[in-house]
């Protein structure tokens, strides 16, 4: 099991940096990626493992979210779409963490609906030229390289793009207050133009790629949050036996222990989702509906338990220094992130064959 005493502290941008780079050290990267391309040559199971301790340890929604956004975001697709050269030329760095990166999905105009997408590729004989504006992308400000979608004829596709790129401007704002520790910005690309060897993917698979990265960013990315959600009922325990109302201690009162056993079976559930995930996964099935359904219930969970956190705590949960209220922030972000909650319905009515997409008679 990882150490992570000596991971660095909170602060700034290079901060943030360091706390990235640190885990990567430890090989938290490489979890679920096979020994040919560089990685641990373990599975899905193991990842969680390792995603829940560092939770439980770092207590940073934001570590966990810009260490999430670059594995999902940048190395799977990189594993399942890059041809052999581009892994090449990739992987090993993005593994070591060499390279920061993330992808670039949202637009100021365009959220939940990835159709609206305006960033558009054209093909020229020197290179792509990309133009648009992405907005809220996690490591914008760290990041050496991103995976922009983009346009190319109409049609979705994938592009990686360095910050070194003429045209690319990777700037630290606008920042959101939830998830702080994990750096975030807008993405402008004026006539940026970048190799012909940089589309990821073929044309057109731009929506299929983004769908995958998102199952996979959604199954998994609260394995760390989970261990988290642990810590910050260990907290809510221990308060609840320290603090003393009319003579008892505080879980002595139904209304405060009923709190904490729903955190507990909060937790749980979660916990259950996340490793049914993971035993999908390493037996070759697919994750459509699980990862839908994971977070949207962990991202719900995850919010209630940091109330009911907050709540138990009194007015000692909204200073500063105690890290309760600045878990509800963390867990309104997780709320949209990845996807909204109503957007997971939206995915869960559809798969189960209902909602706005059904086209059957009734
Ligand atoms: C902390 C954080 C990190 C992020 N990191 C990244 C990143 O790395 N890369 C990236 O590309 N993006 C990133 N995002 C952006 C995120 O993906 C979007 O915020 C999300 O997709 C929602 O889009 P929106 O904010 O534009 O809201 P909108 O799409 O405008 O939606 C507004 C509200 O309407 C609801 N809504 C919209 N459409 C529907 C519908 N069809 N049915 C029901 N309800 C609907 C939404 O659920 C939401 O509540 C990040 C966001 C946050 C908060």
């Amino acid at each position: 099991m990882i150490n992570f005493q000596h991971l660095p502290p909170c602060g700034d941008i290079n901060a943030s940096k360091n706390r990235l780079h640190y885990c990567t050290e430890q090989g938290l990267l490489r979890h679920a990626v096979a020994t040919e391309l560089h990685g641990h040559g373990d599975g899905f199971q193991a990842l969680v493992k390792a995603h829940l301790n560092l939770g439980k340890h770092c207590q940073d929604t934001g570590l966990i979210l810009s260490l999430n956004a670059h594995i999902w975001g940048s190395i799977f697709p990189l594993i399942l779409y890059g041809n052999a050269t581009q892994k090449q030329a990739w992987l090993p760095s993005l593994l070591s963490g060499e390279l920061i990166a993330g992808h670039a999905i949202t637009e100021p105009q365009a959220g939940s609906d990835v159709n609206a997408l305006t960033t558009t590729a054209v093909a020229t004989e020197s290179g792509f030229i990309l133009n648009g504006h992405k907005r809220f992308i996690t490591n914008t400000p760290i990041a050496d390289a991103l995976l922009i979608y983009a346009k190319l004829d109409g049609k979705l596709s994938g592009f990686l793009v360095k910050k070194t790129d003429s045209g690319a401007h990777f700037d630290d704002q606008p920042s959101v207050t939830g998830c702080a520790s994990a750096t975030m910005g807008d993405v402008i690309l004026q006539d940026c133009l970048i190799p012909l060897d940089r589309q990821l993917g073929k044309t057109g698979a731009g929506g299929m790629m983004i769908q995958n990265a998102l199952e996979l960013e959604r199954a998994f990315i609260f394995a760390g949050i989970i261990g988290i959600m642990q810590w910050q009922l260990e907290q809510v325990v221990q308060f609840s036996r320290q603090r003393l109302s009319n003579g008892l201690h505080l879980g002595a009162n139904q209304a405060i222990s009923h709190k904490i056993a729903e955190m507990q079976c909060r937790v749980d559930t979660c916990l259950l989702w996340v490793n049914e995930c993971a035993r999908l996964k390493d037996t070759g099935k697919r994750i459509s509906l699980a990862s839908a359904q994971t977070k949207l219930i962990a991202s719900e969970a995850f919010l209630q338990s940091s109330l009911d956190a907050v709540q138990i705590f009194g007015a000692s949960g909204l200073l500063k220094e105690n890290k309760m209220l600045g878990l509800v922030q963390d867990a309104m972000a997780s709320r949209l992130f990845s996807g909204s909650s109503e957007i997971q319905k939206n995915i869960i009515a559809a798969l189960i064959g209902t909602g706005a997409g059904y086209k059957g008679k009734a």
